[in-house]
């Protein structure tokens, strides 16, 4: 969808807009000529009034309980077979067909007669059939709900039931399925960031689309749908579509280019739109006449809404919004259009739903591409987001003197660690570290605790901790992870010696060491911690520059054990 078709729809438009000025003149030579009246008239006083008759496209109305059309057939003309119009839901039918002879035939129709187009949001019904060459067919309508109805009344000369789909429709359909790549997409999206704006879109895409699919009929050459069901669900997807549009709008602009008064408002249009859309849908009585003229102008706020919504998300900056106003021009100019000729602005409603399909189909497609902007945006915000979060916890979790993890973080790691077999705990203490401190001097004691922490050596199987002060902390797995421990604590001397030159005397390390067996690893962090901590005072108490070390057998070990032995007893 580049600029050249947005190009071609607005001057399409601009088209819609002139041929709404030259309307009245344009048909007012051809179509039926047409009467209003009330139930209680006989069709004879009708008929016999000829002032009450207006031929050509002027003064339909919604107003009179009954309407009657009147086409005349010319003589050599190929004789009409069927009656079509726009597809909407009436109280009562009646064709009557008359030849020239005076003889005349009549049909009462219902509304579940009415067999749905499949092409255009149009309804057929056969003319009652007559032996003799036609002169008339008057069509009697009670209680029709749409003007069109009256309006875009005409007779086909042949019923063709499912005729080939024409270029619109093959457009349309086409259109049709472009309209799913969004759904794939937010669904995809929705998996990464869970934003309310992805369902929203889905939402109203998948309205639109059902909305689309019944006023090109193309849904008719799938499913057989009543013209009530039609006529009923292309009103409410409609309302709903543009409901959705509107929590769309809400949720996608970014938080700081709109009040909460805009988006509460936008919210506002849900219960709006129902209750206008309920109303147009259930008006009975005199309140028929005027529902249309009501629900039409329901969505002058609408529009009027989403034009300042946009108007002040762009005025602080938006860049959501630019998808927004680019969606949203098309589908503004065809409903302007509808509802200003509605509203008394050409002699009969323009429905444009050509244009109306089109410009779903363009709404549809540039706000995905509005969704996909935003997505990469929010995308990017998060991932700074979660690696400031990093930072400022690795800041936390880190002891700044080593850059080793400190107890902290340790302590909120230890159950993952151990699931991941990190199962050997050793605790480490600097001998007379007091005295490093008191002879050298507190920086050359930084010095010392750095070349230890050097010393330690984290790797892929080794984690080292610093505790505090001068203790330290190594969590193992893997072979050997007592004799490694072992090396890393004897080569504190060496590294210490190598780093920091000009020490009184040789620095060396007491050690605690447990480990646990494979199995179910008993007890959390304090408890191995302490244990540790015991072997270590003891190291330190057996003269200091030592390792203490116990094996602690697992509960599920034990068990395994105590079974083996009870099998090799019972063998
Ligand atoms: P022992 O062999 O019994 O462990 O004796 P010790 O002197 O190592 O133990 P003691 O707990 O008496 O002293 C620990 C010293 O560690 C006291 C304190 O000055 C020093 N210390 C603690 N944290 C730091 C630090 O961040 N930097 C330096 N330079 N010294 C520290
Ligand atoms: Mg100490
Ligand atoms: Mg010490």
């Amino acid at each position: 969808m580049g600029p050249k078709t947005v190009w071609k729809l607005l001057r399409r438009l601009a088209l819609a807009c002139l041929l709404l000025l030259a309307a009245p003149a344009a048909s007012a030579a051809s179509g039926p000529c047409h009467a209003a009246a009330s139930l209680a008239e006989s069709d004879a006083a009708v008929a016999a009034s000829p002032q009450r008759w207006t031929c050509g496209n002027a003064n339909w109305s919604l107003a009179a309980e009954r309407t009657y059309l009147r086409f005349s057939v010319a003589p050599g003309q190929p004789p009409p077979t069927t009656f079509a119009t726009r597809l909407t839901r009436f109280e009562a039918m009646r064709l009557t067909v008359a030849a020239a002879d005076g003889r005349s035939v009549s049909r009462e129709v219902r509304v579940s007669d009415m067999q749905p187009a499949s092409e255009g949001l149009i309804m057929r019904i056969p003319l009652p059939r007559l032996d003799a060459s036609l002169s008339e067919v008057v069509v009697r309508i009670d209680g029709a709900r749409h003007v069109s109805m009256l309006s875009q009344a005409h007779l086909l000369e042949r019923h063709a039931a499912d005729a080939a789909p024409g270029r619109r429709q093959l457009v349309i359909a086409a259109l049709c399925g472009l309209l799913c790549a969004p759904f794939l997409f937010n669904f995809a999206f929705y998996f990464v960031l869970r934003q309310r704006f992805l369902v929203w879109h889905s939402l109203a895409v998948s309205l639109m689309l059902l909305q689309t699919l019944i006023t090109s009929g193309l849904i008719n050459r799938f499913v057989a749908f009543s013209v009530s069901q039609l006529a009923l669900t292309q009103t409410a997807a409609f309302g709903a579509a543009v409901a959705a549009a509107a929590l769309f709008t809400a949720d996608l602009i970014e938080p700081e280019k709109l009040d909460r008064l805009h988006r509460r408002l936008l919210a506002a249009m849900v219960p709006w739109i129902a209750a206008f859309t309920a109303f147009y849908l259930l008006a009975d009585g005199p309140l028929r006449g005027i529902a249309p003229t009501i629900y039409y102008a329901s969505y002058i706020p609408v529009l009027a809404l989403f034009a300042w919504v946009m108007a002040v998300a762009l005025r602080r900056g938006s860049r959501a919004v630019r998808f927004q106003i680019a969606a949203w021009i098309p589908l503004m100019a065809v409903g302007s259009v509808r509802i200003a000729s509605v509203l008394g602005a050409a002699a009969a409603p323009l429905d444009l739903d050509f244009e109306q399909q089109l410009a779903f189909v363009l709404e549809v497609l540039i706000s995905g591409l509005g969704v996909v902007d935003r997505f990469m945006v929010l995308r990017r915000q998060r991932d700074q987001a979660l690696f400031e979060a990093r930072v400022l916890e690795q800041a936390v979790e880190r002891d700044p003197l080593t850059g080793l993890i400190n107890r902290r973080g340790i302590e909120q790691r230890f159950a993952d660690c151990r699931s991941r077999g990190f199962r050997t705990m050793a605790v480490l203490d600097l001998d007379h570290f007091k005295t490093v401190n008191d002879t050298h001097g507190h920086g050359v004691g930084d010095d010392v605790l750095r070349a230890v922490a050097h010393a330690l050596a984290p790797d892929d199987d080794t984690i080292v901790v610093r505790l505090g002060g001068e203790e330290f902390l190594l969590l193992l797995r893997g072979r050997d992870a007592a004799a490694r421990a072992e090396r890393r604590r004897e080569a504190i001397s060496t590294r210490v010696a190598a780093d920091v030159p000009g020490l009184e005397r040789i620095v060396t390390a007491s050690m605690g060491l447990v480990e646990q067996t494979a199995g179910l690893a008993a007890g959390g962090f304090a408890a191995q911690f302490a244990h540790c901590d015991r072997l270590l005072y003891e190291a330190k108490r057996a003269g200091r520059n030592r390792t203490m070390r116990e094996r602690v057998q697992t509960f599920t070990e034990r068990r395994r054990r105590h079974r083996r032995a009870r099998a090799a007893h019972a063998a």
